[in-house]
């Protein structure tokens, strides 16, 4: 049977495109209501009122802001059941860059967003998701798990992600918070069609919408963490409690 999500709320970052809309638009065809933080105020506001709930402009890396919208969200919609902390950035190395040579703004931007927007958010939301027995999705990167040439600040950041979600799991896993990270190699979003010139030659890439039923399997399942390393759905379990 699938999962039915009638009566529950989730919140998605980055939710008003790419992966996260995709995601945000099958936990609502689940039944869920939807609060969508994202940057782009318009399409966050647009997709937030499509599916159930609300959507505003928040940085995930302001943690005032995200902790105001986490109230909100609580007192319209009630609490939260499902975090999909989902917004994310890279920063393209510019010409002969060696390893190190981003510069400290573009380091601290991807830590900021990729890691400290998770970090935020767990404080906050953790303990009571796992009170709830609900989810929490951290969208991290097959670079997280292979760095990436050309991408030293994303790939470490996004290592730094998927280590912080096997902390949020070993931590919280007893306490009934089911962790799952997606770690997807390439999937054919208005990101990557920004970096690699449009939606042609992205053989290989996944859609958004099958990343999204990727994690839903993953969530059904509530297996401890999901990885699409080389987009191969897989499940790795991670110091010995994978959840079945
Ligand atoms: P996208 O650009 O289509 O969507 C990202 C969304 O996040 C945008 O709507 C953007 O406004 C929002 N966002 C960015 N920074 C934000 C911030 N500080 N606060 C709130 N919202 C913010 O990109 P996507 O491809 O759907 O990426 C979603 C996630 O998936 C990212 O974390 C990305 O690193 C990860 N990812 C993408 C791919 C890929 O191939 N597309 C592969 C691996 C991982």
């Amino acid at each position: 049977m699938k999962m039915d999500l009638s009566g529950k709320t989730a919140i998605v970052t980055g939710g008003a495109s790419g992966i996260g809309l995709a995601v945000a638009r099958a936990l609502h065809a689940r039944g869920a209501r939807i609060a969508v933080a994202d940057l782009n105020a318009g399409s966050a506001t647009e997709a937030g009122k499509a599916l159930g709930g609300f959507g505003e402009a928040v940085d995930v890396a302001d943690e005032a802001a995200l902790v105001r919208f986490i109230n909100k969200v609580e007192r319209t919609l009630g609490p939260v059941d499902i975090y999909v902390s989902n917004a994310g950035l890279g920063v393209t190395d510019g010409p002969g860059w060696g390893a190190g040579d981003a510069p400290n703004a573009a380091w601290d931007l991807c830590w900021q967003v990729n890691v400290m927007g998770s970090v935020f958010a767990a404080r906050h939301l953790a303990r009571k998701i796992a009170a709830r027995n609900g989810h929490f999705v951290i969208t991290a990167s097959a670079a997280g798990l292979l760095a990436q040439i050309g991408d030293a600040p994303y790939s470490a950041t996004k290592a730094a992600a998927v280590s912080f979600a096997e902390c949020l799991a070993i931590t919280h896993g007893d306490e009934g918070l089911n962790v799952h990270c997606l770690c997807p190699e390439g999937v054919n979003t208005p990101l990557v069609q920004g970096i690699e010139g449009g939606a042609q030659g992205l053989g290989g890439y996944l859609e958004a919408d099958e990343v999204a039923q990727i994690l839903l399997k993953a969530m059904e399942d509530k297996r401890f963490l999901v990885m699409t390393h080389d987009n191969t759905p897989g499940y790795v379990a991670t110091k010995g409690q994978d959840r079945d």
